[in-house]
């Protein structure tokens, strides 16, 4: 990341500093200064931010952890007032994965928090500041800042919009229902929400920390969407580029029992059905294979179909049926060529075709985080 200079290596995981980490130190400092303070309360300060320092690296170390567990490890931790950026090799496989690995970070700051009330001051409040804040022992004054960093630390990094953690558990939330992609929009939508709500927020409240973090949002809003990743990929690109021509088709009119011999040759995980010479849909193999073993040997493959698709025409963009075909990624539409049925389409096909024939443009890099996209 541009801007941050290399503290070290934890275990093979390279840590940056920001520069605005060195901002942050050198406005509290000039703070404390202003304010006559004595070279003890200094010192403090020192400690205060190197602490604040090493709890933002354990927020991170809380996502590199957690996703080293999924087998998915850390290349860079660059550490931010914020809270920084653990950038790890590949998205994770699953909702479940990306909503694991992005609760970890801000709870490591709850935890953090926590400990450093229970053992220190068990009797006060959990959120009262230990007597007045001027007058208190300066470490007792040092802990409490550094668990309301934590809290803040923690909170703000729940906003549920991109590229918060908040927002990739919004996403992870909403992926375990919808499909990816979908999930990305209605997270990347909701972002937007939030992020005008801070806005308007900060300037009727005058508070221009909660206006920054709206503007911050808007600014970085676009760097987690996969699916405005993959409509900017697909620019100029045909359905009839990315057909798929490899496929079986079978008459709908047919019986399970007529297909069972075909099945027995053929490991398509698909059949394209067919109304004569009219693509009506797909059947995933696993129907047919259950149908089968539940012995509705006369039923027709017809009746297995969920619906009824219709063609794509394969001079369109790809771009304008981007979304169409990201409702249900494992939906395969037929595409026409000039009227006729010529192939067929389907979300994962053009993931592939894109990692396949872009492997030596610049944007390999982010050709390849799309893997995430497949299933
Ligand atoms: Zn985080």
């Amino acid at each position: 990341m541009k801007g941050s200079f290399k503290l070290g290596q934890i275990r093979g995981v390279n840590v940056f500093l920001h520069w605005t980490f060195l901002l942050l130190a050198g406005w509290l400092l000039l703070a404390y200064l202003r304010y006559g303070a004595e070279p003890g309360q200094l010192a403090w300060t020192i400690m205060f931010i190197l602490a604040f320092c090493v709890c933002v690296l354990l927020h991170e170390a809380g996502h590199a952890i957690t996703a080293a567990r999924f087998g998915i490890h850390a290349r860079n931790i660059v550490l931010l007032p914020i809270g920084g950026i653990a950038s790890i090799e590949k998205f994770p496989a699953n909702p479940f994965q990306e909503l694991m690995i992005s609760l970890a970070g801000p709870v490591a700051n709850l935890l953090i928090a926590l400990l450093l009330w229970l053992p220190v001051s068990p009797h006060t409040s959990f959120w009262k500041v230990p007597g007045d804040l001027v007058t208190t022992l300066p470490w007792q004054a040092s802990l409490y800042l550094l668990r309301i960093a934590n809290i803040g630390l923690a909170l703000f990094n729940l906003i549920p919009a991109f590229p918060m953690d908040g927002g990739r558990i919004l996403r992870a939330l909403l992926a375990f229902r919808l499909n990816y992609v979908r999930a990305t929009t209605v997270a990347a939508a909701t972002s937007k929400v939030v992020a005008i709500m801070l806005i308007a927020g900060g300037i009727l409240m005058l508070n221009a920390a909660m206006a920054i973090i709206g503007i911050f949002i808007v600014l970085s809003a676009d760097s987690e969407e996969y699916y405005l990743r993959l409509r900017s990929l697909v620019q100029g690109l045909k359905l009839n580029d990315v057909l798929i021509y490899d496929f079986t088709s079978l008459q709908a009119g047919m019986t399970v029992q007529q297909v069972s011999g075909t099945l027995a040759n053929n490991h398509s995980k698909y059949f394209i059905l067919m109304a004569d010479t009219v693509p009506i849909g797909s059947v995933n193999r696993l129907e047919i294979v259950k149908a089968l073993a539940e012995m509705r040997y006369s039923q027709p493959l017809r009746e297995l179909l969920k619906e009824e698709i219709e063609s794509l025409d394969g001079s369109q963009d790809v771009q304008n049926v981007l979304e169409k075909l990201a409702r249900d990624e494992e939906r395969i539409y037929p595409v026409t060529e000039h009227g006729r049925f010529a192939g067929i389409v389907s979300l994962d096909h053009i993931i592939e075709y894109l990692l396949l024939h872009r492997s030596d443009s610049k944007d390999f890099d982010r050709l390849k985080s799309l893997v995430g996209l497949m299933h």
